[in-house]
């Protein structure tokens, strides 16, 4: 193994920043470039992993001590056409320039995650679902084709056809087969850069899957956020976000509300308070006291407040949480992690309940709980099913680091139990039987066979591959 220059060596963070390392980063820009560092990373005998925008909250975009390819700096167009609704992207463009670049020609990204800042590259590598999943799947399902550089430096083009077996396990293969040099994806048409956005509170959690279970047919995206502290009869109480496209002919003037400056997010909260600044007055309520409060406050000012439907701009609705610009920091230097497991349908509300009950218990309750609805896919490593999945973030201190993996391998018991799934784009604590146990020994094997075809020298790592995959 090779010294490599010291000035790539660069701290790299887990988003949710209870993780870091160092790594020699580099930033190619075409693919003659990318293909110069993977040669590179062979001759020095170091591994290399690709990072997008660095949005997993875990481990899966780094890869210490090695090379990491941060691949924002390739994100070209390289083709729309606003006829069909096809485009093909560079893997560094992010879903906030995606959704800019298509929405005056009247096209929404079909699945879109709760920040912006994530990289078609990055969503294809974790197979990204949105407030959607029970109908629009995850964004593989609307991938028509990809060109992925292998490292031995070939490129190869896969659709569902040509590499079907590699298109199926390199969207949602965490990055581990190889680099996606473009993909193509079908954009959704829309009538109005407005949708119809509902609320509805719900006094517990069976409320909650009422809700969805009488709005699933009419709603085109459905969230719940859940109130983790809450108990008894309470348990699992919560807001209800769901929301409908608009029709065509619905909005009177469609041309003028699907203007970019139309669904710009206020700068400011309550028109004074410049919005970069919220995560300064979160931080003192991040502690158990402080979110129980919070968390008190929220249910009963949507309580008060009662069912309403608002018609509100398409970014307004999906990238609610990059209106606080560094939310994060709120939680300290240490950060957070999240636990999102994903439940069959039959078994969600058991195991739900199990799960929220088991952090009181341990007096952890997670501080920031979302409820969503999904469906079963062709990828191979995938967590989509038919059924709900729970994200939940518990904040990390030095203290309580080792209890939280204590309490996350307690709960993994539940999920195994209740046939679920995981999400890799979320995980810090998934252990090797774990991930055996919910994928199957037989996936683990023919997805590692992939992994030997494409990459024979094992030259692609991450910090995730290591702790869950590698042989
Ligand atoms: C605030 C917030 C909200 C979120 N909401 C959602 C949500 O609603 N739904 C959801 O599904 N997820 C959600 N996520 C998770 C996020 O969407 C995923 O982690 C996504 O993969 C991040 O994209 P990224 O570009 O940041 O990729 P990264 O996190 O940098 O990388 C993700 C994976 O893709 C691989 N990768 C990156 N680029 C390439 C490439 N060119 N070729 C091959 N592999 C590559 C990496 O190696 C890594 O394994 C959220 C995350 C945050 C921080």
């Amino acid at each position: 193994m090779n010294k490599l220059p010291i000035e790539h060596l660069e701290k790299v963070e887990a988003w949710g920043g209870a993780s870091d390392g160092v790594s020699y980063v580099y930033r190619p820009s075409t693919v003659p470039e990318l293909q110069k560092v993977v040669e590179f990373a062979r001759q020095n005998g170091r591994t290399i992993g690709a990072r997008g925008g660095g949005n997993s909250y875990g481990d899966a975009a780094m890869n210490d001590e090695n090379i990491l390819l941060d691949m924002r700096r390739m994100s070209r167009i390289l083709d729309w056409n606003p006829s069909s609704g096809l485009i093909t992207l560079e893997p560094g463009v992010t879903l906030s320039t995606l959704w800019q670049y298509v929405l005056e020609d009247g096209w929404w990204p079909p699945v879109v995650t709760g920040t912006m800042m994530t990289t078609i590259g990055g969503c294809a590598g974790m197979n990204v679902h949105g407030k959607n999943g029970w109908q629009q799947g995850p964004i593989g399902d609307h991938i028509r084709t990809f060109d992925m550089l292998l490292t031995t430096g070939e490129i190869i083009t896969c659709d569902r056809e040509q590499n079907s077996g590699i298109f199926y396990a390199a969207i949602g293969g965490f990055g581990m087969l190889g680099i996606f040099t473009s993909i193509t994806i079908q954009m959704k048409r829309i009538y109005s850069g407005m949708i119809d956005v509902h609320f509805d509170i719900s006094p517990n959690l069976e409320g909650m899957f009422s809700f969805f279970h009488e709005n699933v047919e009419k709603s085109s995206y459905i969230v719940g956020w859940m109130d983790a502290f809450a108990k008894g009869k309470s348990l699992g109480r919560g807001d209800l976000h769901s929301a409908t496209y608009l029709e065509e002919g619905d909005d009177p003037n469609p041309q003028q509300t699907m203007r970019l400056e139309k669904q710009h997010l206020p700068a400011t909260l309550f028109g004074v308070l410049p919005k970069s600044m919220i995560w300064m007055f979160m931080r003192p309520f991040m502690n158990n006291l402080g979110t129980k409060m919070i968390n008190t406050a929220k249910y009963n000012v949507g309580r008060f407040a009662g069912s309403s439907t608002t018609r509100t701009p398409h970014a307004a609705y999906h990238f609610l949480l990059d209106y606080v610009p560094d939310w994060k920091k709120a939680y300290g230097s240490t950060g957070l992690i999240q636990y999102q497991p994903f439940i069959p349908r039959d078994n969600a509300l058991d195991a739900f309940k199990e799960m929220l009950t088991l952090c009181q218990k341990w007096d952890m309750p997670n501080y920031l709980t979302v409820l969503k609805r999904h469906r079963p896919d062709d990828f191979m490593l995938t967590h989509g099913l038919d059924g709900f999945s729970m994200a939940m973030d518990f904040r990390i201190t030095k203290r309580n680091r080792a209890d939280v993996t204590k309490l996350a391998h307690e709960l993994d018991r539940i999920v195994l139990a209740a046939n679920g799934r995981y999400y890799l784009a979320k995980d810090s604590t998934l252990r090797p039987e774990t991930a055996v146990a919910y994928l199957g020994q037989e996936t683990v094997d023919s997805f590692r066979r992939l992994k030997a075809k494409c990459d024979p020298d094992g030259l692609i790592q991450s910090n995730m591959w290591r702790r869950i995959f590698d042989d």
